[in-house]
């Protein structure tokens, strides 16, 4: 994998806003990259570089708020580009871009979507500039082929793991999706999302998957959580603390919620929603995030239920003697305040 971060970019930054300090984080799988990118930076300009090295999973991750406090002028937020190219006071964001190409993977995949004439794509920040040839290559073939629309947020087809809206409103066009890349956690969202059979296309292994038995599991074991949380008395309401997803609004919208209908509801703020970090509260019996929708959705080790936004829109629905529906079956899981820029 060749996973280049946009360096030009970075220089660029640098010799226009000539900061003193610049604070970064980035991705644990780009974290290489970002230390030969901050020696660069340091023996080129001279510029302090600070890696923040808490966990960063995506663009809800940005540290806007730690740049005063390190005494820096910026931050570069490395592995997570968007339709904005800065978020918060301080923060711009930095391409990183895989080279990879999927004309094989493409050309192996043809015969299998056989039966799906109209298919659309969707790929992650990596992988954005292959949704033009892949989408040839289709058509080519005799597909008729479904690009996302960018929007404030996201550019063209591009989901994150919670935000799918760019695709979603194909899914009625569309008999199947195609993911590209190797991120079976973004094709199963996709999936989830849109209800539509989806494919990821692996350009290194070079095949595709079906990603219907994942997310077939996932969906059974989030709903199963909503039933078991409908028993609990007494609730722990999660606000998360990382600046691109506090949903404090939501927050306060579940805790009303639950107490109209009679539940003890303990609210609480963390940074990283763990099993081990809930493991202490012993005497709350389930748990309501209104932070990373994936925590939950994905978080098959909690001990307790542990429900994401529309899950416990769920859990709502059903303490109002209504049917759940299919929660999972929307654009967004989490309106990502990371999107309201910037603050000041
Ligand atoms: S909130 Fe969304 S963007 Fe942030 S880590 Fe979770 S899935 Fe990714």
């Amino acid at each position: 994998m060749t996973v280049k971060i946009d360096t030009d970019r970075v220089f660029r930054l640098i010799e226009e806003k000539r900061p003193t300090r610049v604070i970064i984080n980035a991705p644990g799988g780009l974290l290489r990259q970002t230390m030969e990118l901050m020696r660069l930076v340091e023996q080129k300009y001279g510029t302090q570089c600070v890696l923040v090295g808490d966990s960063c999973f995506g663009i809800c991750d940005t540290v806007d708020e730690e740049v005063e406090k390190l005494g820096a002028s910026i931050a570069l937020h490395i592995g997570h580009n968007a339709s904005v190219d800065r978020v918060g006071d301080h923060t711009y964001l930095v391409d990183a871009k895989d080279d990879i190409k999927f004309d094989s993977v493409v050309a192996r995949s043809i015969p299998l979507l056989a039966k799906y004439k109209r298919v659309g794509l969707a790929t992650f920040s990596q992988h954005l500039d292959e949704l033009e040839p892949v989408r040839r290559q289709l058509e080519d073939a005799g597909f008729e082929v479904h690009l996302g629309r960018k929007n404030n947020l996201l550019l063209g087809s591009q989901t994150f793991g919670c935000d799918f809206s760019t695709v979603f409103e194909n899914s009625d066009k569309v008999d199947a999706f195609c993911y590209l890349g190797q991120s079976e956690f973004h094709a199963v969202g996709v999936a989830l999302a849109t209800g539509k059979p989806t494919f990821l296309l692996d350009p290194y292994l070079e095949e595709m998957r079906d990603m219907r038995e994942e997310a077939e599991e996932r969906q059974k074991r989030a709903i199963l959580s909503v039933y078991k949380a409908l028993d609990a008395t007494v609730f722990g309401v999660v606000t998360g603390l990382k600046e691109g997803q506090m949903m404090l609004g939501r927050s306060k919208w579940i805790t009303s919620r639950l107490q109209a209908h009679g539940k003890k509801v303990v609210q609480l703020a963390m940074r990283d929603i763990t099993p081990d970090r809930l493991a202490p509260f012993t005497g709350i019996e389930a748990f309501v995030q209104t932070a990373c929708p994936r925590i939950s959705i994905d978080g098959f080790t909690f001990g307790k239920p542990v429900l994401s936004i529309p899950q416990a829109d769920a859990l709502v629905a059903l303490l109002e003697g209504r049917s759940m529906n299919e929660f999972l079956r929307r654009p967004k899981w989490i309106e990502l305040t990371v999107g309201q820029i910037p603050r000041k």
